[in-house]
């Protein structure tokens, strides 16, 4: 057994019998893994704070053929999670963001998209930027790239170039006039403009816009109501970190 060597984000970090933790990760080049880290729940142990949902690391583990968790031999830092933990709503929208990563990306998918999109959440959060904004823009884009909708240009059915008001059909995504079945949505213009500002800036420059409260609103519950459709449940974290934000 060679030990392999990826950089990493930490999804989640499970403590598992008296010693040991389960990690899950995300890596660019090899999707989600899981792994076992031994003896990480001791308190002076060699993982430190590494092992910590969302701390950036470098991993050392070994694989064996016949097990579908690696042995995580060592993990060292290079960007820490913990400053976000010192204040709940973006602490809370870090554990959300990880878990809905952890929901969408299928094991061994590649997943360089999906990884260098959650580098840049994570930069952001940590930066300070408006919590709200960064858990739109991790909802919508965590969507798209699982699938979830194509595009918001093109009719999913037909293919046709799409006019407003845009209506999501939460079967399968945005679909024209012609295509739409009694009980689409329609969605507001100006929350299809967000859409298409979201679609098209980076995460810390769409932080930084001026963005109407409601039109955030209803843009999230047009994400929240699609995937809702596809996995058939809530995220578990998602209605404690409303109450935070919202309350
Ligand atoms: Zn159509």
């Amino acid at each position: 057994m060679r030990p392999d060597r990826s950089e990493a984000i930490i999804l989640q970090s499970i403590p598992s019998r008296e010693r040991d933790k389960l990690i899950v990760f995300l890596t660019p080049e090899k999707g989600k893994r899981k792994g076992w880290a031994y003896g990480a729940r001791g308190l002076r142990n060699r993982f430190g704070a590494a092992l910590e949902p969302l701390a950036k690391v470098e991993l050392v583990f070994l694989e064996k053929e016949s097990e579908e968790a690696v042995r995580i031999e060592s993990a060292s830092m290079i960007r820490s999670a913990f400053p976000a933990q010192q204040e709940l709503a973006r602490s809370l929208a870090a554990t959300y963001i990880a878990e809905s990563v952890e929901t969408f990306v299928q094991a061994d998918d590649p997943s360089e998209l999906v990884y260098r999109l959650l580098d840049r959440i994570v930069e952001a959060l940590l930066a300070g930027r408006p919590v709200e904004p960064i858990v739109a823009y991790a909802e919508v884009w965590i969507l798209k790239l699982g699938g979830v909708f194509a595009s918001i240009r093109h009719c999913a059915i037909c293919q046709k170039p799409l006019e407003r008001p845009l209506r999501c059909d939460i079967r399968g995504g945005f679909v024209c006039s012609g295509c739409a079945e009694p009980g689409v949505t329609l969605i507001a213009n100006r929350v299809a403009e967000l859409l298409g500002a979201l679609l098209s800036t980076p995460v810390d420059a769409f932080a930084a816009m001026p963005i109407a409260a409601d039109d955030l609103f209803e843009l999230r519950a047009l994400a929240r109501d699609l995937r809702r459709y596809v996995l058939g449940h809530e995220l578990k974290t998602h209605d404690l970190l409303q109450s935070v934000i919202r309350g």
